[in-house]
């Protein structure tokens, strides 16, 4: 059974309650009384769990938090107010001033401005690869690396990283490996092929309305035996291993990050990111088709299409090997010119132009005069942005009505 069947089943029964009302409780209050002063105190100690003050969690959000933590085999997750907001969380909670960032694939535009221009204010530095870099990745490692990040397929470049290997080369460094899956929830278990941690942003496939901004950072156990954690490189975890064990990675979120930072999650949109995740499975299964059929008609067609099913893509057999799920809803049309990008945009009738993915609409955006705006041409050729590329995000429309109209606003 693949993980969209399986997961068909396994979400409707968790969103949805067996006794009394069967949507998820709606909990919306910031703050939440004890009783006593004698509750209060095993609350605010860990040792009775009840809600404590929405901005360290809330009933709501904590029933998505777990129902994502089973999704990705972790022992815990944290949702927070956006997808940003999670791999801050992530950032936050790991790193100082000194530390250094090893970014690998992608880059989302927004990670790309925190890595590069944000953190490096507080003194962290990143540096980035393609997806192949294998021995420069191994070759920059160092004392003050402390996360190797990766997107699970470029966003918008569609290269493919052999997580696996990269995982490998993480763990023998005894290094975190964060890796954001928004592209591809269930398609891809980051855990499984051995990151420490999984980063999404609920806004897109998962919730697939534009509904709510959402995001969720998923953590795996610690195992008996598992030293990586234990190194003078993560020194400052030291007592939640201790206090916390196999929890250890998410206490350390909750209390460094989401306590000090904030980036907590909303009641309604944890609430309304639920309704969404119960058709999850349904929804990109039948997507990651569609995204096939509608790529390669248009690539016959004679348009310039970006998307690993294509046999002339460098990644066309990883594609094959190691995303038997697809690889999301994504792919690119380079028009050649801005021009000839605007004309395109201007004359299809179905896309929807906006700067999200993910949606149960097909969505397109010109790239260079919008989330890469403001990168200089050499940051933009790195991410792969050209002068007349389009990031389209296939929906639940009929294909063919998709590859009808782009062929139409191609002419
Ligand atoms: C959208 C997106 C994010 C950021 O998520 P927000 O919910 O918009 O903050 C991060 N990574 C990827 C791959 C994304 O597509």
């Amino acid at each position: 059974m693949n993980n969209f069947e399986e997961y068909c089943t396994k979400f409707v029964q968790s969103v949805g309650n067996k006794e009394g009302a069967v949507s998820p409780a709606l909990t919306n209050s910031a703050s939440f009384a004890y009783g006593t002063p004698e509750i209060a105190e095993v609350i605010f100690e860990g040792s009775v769990k009840k809600p404590l003050y929405s901005r360290m969690g809330n009933p709501t959000t904590a029933k998505l938090e777990s129902i994502m933590a089973e999704m990705d085999g972790g022992i815990a997750s944290i949702a927070t107010s956006s997808g940003m907001g999670a791999t801050t969380l992530v950032c936050m909670s790991l790193l100082a001033s000194g530390d250094e960032i090893i970014s690998i694939g992608g880059l989302f535009g927004g990670t790309y401005a925190l890595f590069s221009e944000t953190l490096t204010r507080f003194g962290i530095k990143t540096h980035f690869f393609d997806v192949d870099d294998f021995l420069e990745i191994k070759e920059t490692i160092n004392d003050n690396t402390k996360i190797i990040f990766l997107e699970s397929v470029g966003n918008p470049n569609m290269r493919l990283p052999d997580i696996k290997r990269i995982a490998k080369i993480a763990n023998d460094a005894g290094i975190i490996l964060a890796v954001d899956n928004t592209i591809t929830p269930l398609s891809i278990s980051p855990l499984e092929l051995g990151a420490d941690i999984s980063i999404y942003s609920t806004t897109k496939i998962i919730s697939g309305n534009s509904s709510a901004l959402g995001g969720c950072a998923v953590f795996r156990a610690l195992k008996e035996g598992d030293d990586k954690l234990k190194s003078p490189r993560y020194s400052f975890l030291s007592n939640f291993i201790k206090g916390a064990g196999k929890m250890a990675l998410f206490a350390n979120a909750k209390k460094r990050a989401l306590r000090d930072f904030g980036m907590s999650a909303n009641a309604n949109a944890s609430y309304q990111t639920m309704l969404g995740l119960e058709t999850l499975p349904l929804r990109l299964s039948r997507i990651t088709k569609s995204v096939e059929v509608i790529a390669l008609a248009l690539d016959k067609s004679g348009l310039n299409i970006n998307h690993p099913c294509i046999k002339s893509h460098p990644h066309n057999e990883r594609y094959l090997n190691d995303f038997k799920n697809g690889c999301g809803t994504l792919f690119t049309i380079d028009m050649g010119s801005k021009e000839k990008a605007f004309e395109f945009l201007n004359k299809t009738k179905l896309a929807t132009l906006t700067a999200n993915i993910g949606d149960n609409r097909t969505l397109a955006l010109h790239m260079a005069s919008t989330i890469y705006r403001d990168f200089d041409d050499e940051i933009r050729k790195f991410l792969g942005i050209s002068d007349g590329l389009i990031r389209v995000s296939i929906g639940l429309e009929n294909p063919n009505d998709i590859i009808n109209d782009f062929i139409q606003a191609a002419r």
